[in-house]
């Protein structure tokens, strides 16, 4: 670590989408640095699967690949979606293929654990990037003409442009005073993983079942990835589950579609909520990733809004003219306006279609069915739905 501190732009939050702006913002000329609270593992010695996935976009993709990251990475770990098939009820269906949309895959699944290794091992070649990794900050102090940010260890570094990517619970944010609005699912998302019987055949499948909405993404091999969006109480109940009742109890969710199952890696469960911040930006100080948004996981798309976030903020950086200062307000509510339309179009999707999907009233269950089959039917709102998740 270089003993500079003073900066142009700090990142504060090192975790898959600060770790990705940082990268970004490489070849912009300008200082910067990133803080991250905790030791980030760069070479992981436990080959154990992460039961942490996410589907990463075909655009993401070539986001990452252009910062020198996704080719680095262990291929062998990684699956692509080769169609996505989705049940309702009265096995009312909705299918996807890369086929179909001309493309070699959907999504690819990715762990964790190996993204984030990946972005931290192109981090640490990074000359122009100054790392403070275990460094919470204890204080941060935006000011008109720059921020300054205290770190427990005492350490004082300026900046004049914080970007925090400090996750759902953002403590920048919250020392910026910026409020947000949330809305409890009252659900949990629970993932594991588990050896299948048979074949996925790289195909993603969603149920959207009585007990909330189940996802079996395809991991290499004879390996799938599980997300249950689930009541509080039923995602209680699968944890309490031995791993043979547990994996019984997914196979039996999901038709048997992939004969029988042995878990490979534990469950664990993440409460699920919706979270928008009052604002994206305020002088000197830009928030992205969770710290921004949280929306629903059942389209699988936190992580890709978080890319799009630090991807739009470094062209908005690289773009301005020389003289701008990077902090200036004007310039990060380019940022914001650019990141307005995508996110409030995720956020209203996913939404309504938890809403849908979970409601009780009388009828419901019968709009729903004849929704996926008239959208199954309509090749033309497929194309415009899987060209929006491509991006
Ligand atoms: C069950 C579930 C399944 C999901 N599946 C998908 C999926 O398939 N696809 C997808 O796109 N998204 C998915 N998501 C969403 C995804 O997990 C998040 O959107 C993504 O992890 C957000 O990344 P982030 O970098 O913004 O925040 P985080 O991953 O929370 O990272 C924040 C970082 O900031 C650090 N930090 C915190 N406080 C400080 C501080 N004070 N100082 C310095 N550093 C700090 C933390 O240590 C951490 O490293 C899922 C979410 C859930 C709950």
């Amino acid at each position: 670590m270089k003993g500079q501190t003073d900066f142009d732009v700090l990142v504060i939050g090192g975790g898959l989408v600060g770790a990705a702006c940082a990268l970004a913002l490489r070849g912009s000329g300008l200082a910067l640095a990133l803080v991250e609270a905790n030791e980030v593992a760069i070479c992981p010695t436990d080959s154990s699967w992460d039961s942490r996935i996410y589907a990463i976009s075909p655009g993401n993709v070539a986001f990452l690949t252009r910062l020198g990251v996704w080719q680095e990475l262990d291929q062998q770990r990684i699956a692509p979606i080769e169609e996505m098939q989705i049940w309702g009820n009265d096995n009312a269906a909705l299918d996807f293929s890369a086929y179909e949309a001309g493309a070699p895959a959907l999504g690819y699944i990715v762990e964790s654990r190996l993204m984030l290794a990946g972005l931290w091992e192109e981090l640490q070649e990074a000359p122009e990037i100054t790392l403070f990794s275990s460094s919470p900050g204890s204080c941060l102090d935006l000011q008109e003409e720059g921020a300054v940010l205290k770190l427990v260890d005492g350490r004082r570094l300026s900046a004049a442009l914080v970007i925090a990517a400090d996750g759902g619970n953002s403590w920048v944010r919250a020392e910026a005073g910026i409020s947000v609005t949330t809305s409890d699912y009252r659900q949990q998302g629970v993932v594991a993983n588990f050896v299948v019987e048979r074949p996925h055949r790289n195909i993603a499948r969603q149920w959207f079942v009585e007990d909330g909405i189940l996802a079996w993404l395809p991991l290499p091999g004879n390996r799938m990835s599980m997300v249950w969006s689930t009541s509080n109480a039923h995602a209680k109940a699968l944890l309490a589950l031995s791993p043979e009742a547990l994996a019984e109890r997914v196979a039996m969710a999901g038709g048997d579609a992939l004969g029988s199952m042995q878990v490979l890696t534990p469950a664990a469960a993440f409460p699920l909520r919706r979270q928008d911040a009052e604002v994206m930006v305020s002088p000197r100080l830009a928030l992205m990733g969770d710290a921004a948004h949280l929306v629903h996981p059942l389209a699988g798309q936190g992580v890709n809004l978080g890319f799009h976030d630090a991807a739009c903020m470094a062209r908005v950086l690289m773009e301005r003219g020389r003289q701008t200062d990077v902090g200036d307000y004007g310039l990060l509510r380019r940022y914001e306006r650019a990141r307005q339309l995508d996110i409030r179009a995720m956020q209203v999707m996913t939404g309504s279609l938890q809403a849908l999907f979970s409601s009780e009233l009388p009828g419901i269950a019968l709009l729903r069915s004849k929704g996926l089959s008239f959208t199954n039917r309509q090749q033309w709102l497929k194309r415009r739905l899987i060209a929006h998740a491509m991006t």
